[in-house]
């Protein structure tokens, strides 16, 4: 655990404008400008920078379903283009090929027309409707932790 408390101590002293708080999940929260960091975590490492890419790309709330997934995207990208050197951690490809597909697969659950099962458009106030069968529904299937992370605001 050594060299996990290392670079959590280098991160803070590098970023005196978060806080840092650990809890039992990684979360980058907004509104307090905390990033809180799950101790027990597998690939501890990459996530911490994960987060930290949020916070540094300043990612507030999302109001649709697709923006999340571009978030999640972004601030993997940043951890590995900005962040993975500077802090001299390895991100494995397929950490974030699983952490994506998470939110790709909640993405597609949400999506898809209860009705005709085909891939319905959302609208910016949430809502999402089916082109082809003309349902419209309001899917509020929770993201498990995805949907605390970021508070819609519609
Ligand atoms: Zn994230
Ligand atoms: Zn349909």
């Amino acid at each position: 655990m050594h060299s996990t408390t290392s670079l959590v101590s280098r991160i803070k002293r590098d970023h005196p404008q978060f806080a840092f708080i650990n809890g039992n999940e990684f979360r980058w929260s907004p509104d307090t400008m905390t990033i809180y960091i799950d101790q027990s975590s597998q690939d501890f490492e990459a996530f911490v920078l994960h987060e930290l890419g949020h916070a540094l790309l300043n990612h507030k709330s999302y109001h649709r379903d697709i923006e999340l997934l571009k978030i999640e995207r972004d601030a993997w990208s940043h951890a590995v283009l900005a962040l993975a050197d500077v802090y001299n951690v390895a991100i494995r490809e397929d950490v974030i090929q699983d952490n994506l597909d998470t939110y790709r697969e909640w993405l597609h659950r949400r999506s898809t027309c209860p009705s005709c099962t085909a891939t319905g458009l959302q609208s910016s106030k949430g809502l999402y409707a089916c082109l082809g069968c003309g349902t419209r529904w309001k899917s509020n299937e929770a993201r498990n932790c995805a949907l605390r992370r970021y508070s819609i605001t519609h």
